[in-house]
């Protein structure tokens, strides 16, 4: 054993932060990290990684590292053994099942664990339970742009690979911070830009690395995107610049969109928007001499009360212009967690089945009832907001989450918390005791991906495999095999004793994945989906320029405007930006317990104009108080260029869980799918100490 121990080892994972999926080997010894390294056959990086890929892993060694499940005694936690942790949630879950139902009960899976894991935690809910109540955190961040893609263009991901990225002659990004959010995919942007003469549109409230270096930068009033997507749309189709033959052979519903658009002058969209008729009318020619365009977008465009409809204004654009089915061509939200498109991909969504497939369906209904051997839910299931909101109306009696700080990342966190206290019964699966599992009644102690066997999938649709290279610390469990062991207490015969298994089972039912085998991922091999039987991939979508609809054609769809809400009024007078941060991720509870990390950048700080600065006499390092409708946190100031006049950003990660962002967002969100709007937010700044 000592001589294992003291083996130096080489093992392929995949990074477990963004969804750009990197992948490298990890060098250990032991527990110990010597190096993550890099292989020009990684598909996503070659051999590149950003900060948190090279030196954001000390947190699996941490000593807060869950070690036992703990079960809630009153007030404390009691550490248990497995069996009776297992034995307890499973016969409280069975109590509320009998007593009001299996739609009394929720489950939420997690965009950080692997495909394997998320599929049986629908299993689970689905088969198990016999709920259809299941979802995870693409709620928050992505959906809306899910729905925008599946209204135009019918599948639910990237249309390309990250290298049309770089192949692009253009590349617009609207409401995302690539350099910041996925560093890797946004270098490739960069040396396009500077070596190839790549053009670059960006539209952002706030100047971020890549928006400094733009050809074009659009600084459009918080909320209204929609408007300026549209003008310019609406131009190139007024000058004879869209793609007729494209148009005419491939889309439906032309006629309806020129319609729609009539309203959407450039007068009206510099009134509106603030961008002047100029700088749109030079963002349509440069759309029209770019014999290709990418656009790429992420939450400063999902999480408006308008998400949903600005990422179909955005395929529209894309469908106009032709900028779809070729290399270089294309349209990519930004996936946010690692695995946030395979969650939804395996079927963690109400009404979704894995490969999308709707659970209302009746021949997919009985496919799955007969792999199963169950009667699947007839009623269509609850998402993350609802579940809030029933919980709050009583309705809701148990929820079973993992991998997941619901509690900091949903808005309005103090709505959300006062849910949780609500529960009868919250089992919380974790590698931490986060903020959630302060509400926990069972606690389940999982394991990180460097202790597990599975995939994730990136967000160009691209499945990996990352292998495990530390034994699960001694008293944690895959996650997997805690949902496995959970299901065969209550009555399920899950026989898995390898994700291949799950893998396989999966893929097995779907049109999407049916010909993803665990042997066909061997080292850096991965596949991007749809795969066909014989196993062969589609790193581009729709080459052959049929769309998955009945006609074989894509469609305009028709958005609906509706304003902001939550504008600056007097009482609450600055509009607050958020978002991510290069050093943390999310909320901050892996790469705040990562040394390195947490000595650079140890606190978050709210960014503050020049203007905002001389106007309330502060200076760098002054203490406010942010204050919403909603909660309040303070914070310290750092004046910077990248934010203008009344606009506010604020990171969401935080070491200190009463001072996330989500205390001053609300509860406002997209009808269509739900998001919340934490991009629609209105706060005071309380001055405390003006440095
Ligand atoms: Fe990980 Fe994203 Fe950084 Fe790549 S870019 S190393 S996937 S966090």
């Amino acid at each position: 054993a000592q001589m294992r121990e003291s083996r130096i080892k080489r093992t392929k994972t995949v990074c477990t932060y963004c969804g750009v999926g990197c992948s490298f080997d990890i060098w250990t010894k032991g527990r110990k990290i010597l190096k993550v390294e890099p292989q020009m056959e990684a598909p996503a990086n070659q051999v590149s990684t950003c900060i948190k890929g090279k030196f954001g892993w000390d947190f699996v060694n941490s000593d807060n590292r869950l070690t036992t499940p703990l079960i809630r005694r009153g007030d404390e936690f009691v550490p248990v053994t497995w069996d009776e942790a297992l034995n307890y949630a499973a016969g409280r879950l069975a109590e509320i099942k009998e007593a009001h139902g299996p739609d009394a009960i929720a489950c939420i899976s997690s965009s950080k664990c692997t495909n394997e894991e998320n599929y049986l935690m629908q299993k689970f809910a689905r088969a198990v339970i016999g709920t259809d109540n299941i979802d995870n955190c693409s709620r928050y961040c992505q959906t809306p742009a899910t729905e925008g893609l599946k209204r135009t263009l019918g599948l639910g991901g990237d249309t390309g690979s990250i290298k049309d990225l770089a192949m692009s002659d253009l590349v617009m990004i609207v409401g995302a911070n690539p350099a910041e959010s996925h560093p890797v995919l946004s270098t490739r942007i960069r040396r396009a830009h500077k070596t190839r003469g790549q053009k670059l549109i960006v539209a952002d409230l706030r100047k971020n690395d890549l928006a400094k270096r733009a050809d074009i930068l659009l600084h459009p009033r918080a909320g209204t995107d929609l408007i300026w997507l549209s003008a310019v749309t609406k131009y190139i189709i007024d000058q004879g610049w869209h793609d007729s033959a494209f148009i005419e052979e491939r889309v439906n519903g032309f006629d309806a969109l020129k319609e729609w658009l009539s309203t959407y002058t450039l007068d009206y969209a510099e009134k509106e928007t603030g961008i002047s008729k100029d700088v749109l009318i030079e963002t349509a020619e440069m759309i029209h001499n770019a014999p290709t365009m990418s656009i790429c977008w992420a939450m400063g465009v999902t999480q408006h009360v308008m998400g949903s409809e600005t990422s179909t204004a955005i395929c529209n654009l894309l469908l106009v212009t032709g900028n779809i089915g070729r290399p270089g061509t294309g349209a990519y939200p930004l996936r946010g967690h690692n695995n946030v498109q395979g969650a939804g991909d395996f079927g963690c969504a109400p009404t979704y089945l894995p490969g999308y497939e709707r659970i209302d369906d009746e021949a997919v209904r009985a496919k799955y009832e007969k792999a199963w051997g169950v009667e699947l839910p007839k009623t269509t299931g609850m998402d993350n907001h609802r579940m809030v909101e029933e919980i709050h109306e009583g309705n809701l009696k148990a929820l079973y989450l993992f991998g997941e700080e619901m509690a900091l990342v949903d808005s309005n966190a103090n709505h959300v918390q006062a849910a949780f206290e609500k529960l009868d019964l919250f089992i919380v699966q974790d590698i931490f005791f986060s903020k959630t599992a302060e509400f926990a009644d069972v606690i389940f102690p999982a394991a990180p991906s460097l202790e597990k066997e599975g995939t994730f999938t990136n967000t160009e649709r691209r499945i990996q495999r990352l292998y495990r290279v530390f034994e699960p610390l001694e008293g944690c469990r895959p996650d997997w095999q805690i949902i496995r062991d959970l299901a065969n207490r209550l009555g399920a015969n899950w026989q898995y004793e390898h994700p291949s298994e799950i893998l396989e089972e999966a893929c097995g039912l779907t049109e999407l994945m049916k010909g993803v085998r665990y042997g066909l991922l061997e080292g850096y091999n991965s596949l991007q989906w749809p795969v066909l039987e014989d196993g062969t991939d589609t790193p581009h979508l729709y080459t052959d320029g049929t769309f998955p609809f009945d006609d074989g054609k894509a469609r305009f769809y028709v958005p609906v405007w509706h304003p902001p809400v939550l504008e600056p009024n007097e009482e609450y007078d600055l509009h607050l930006n958020n978002g991510r941060m290069l050093e943390h991720f999310h909320e901050g509870n892996l790469t705040y317990r990562v040394e390195g990390i947490r000595e650079k950048t140890p606190y978050p700080w709210v960014e503050v104009s020049e203007q905002l600065a001389k106007e309330r006499k502060i200076s760098t390092g002054a203490l406010v108080r942010l204050v919403s409708p909603y909660g309040a946190v303070k914070l310290r100031v750092v004046i910077t260029d990248r934010v203008s006049g009344h606009e506010l950003y604020l990171p969401m990660n935080t070491p200190k869980d009463d001072e996330a962002v989500n205390y001053l967002t609300s509860s406002y969100h997209d009808d269509v799918s739900h998001t919340p709007a934490y991009k629609e937010i209105s706060v005071r700044m309380e001055v405390l100490e003006s440095k």
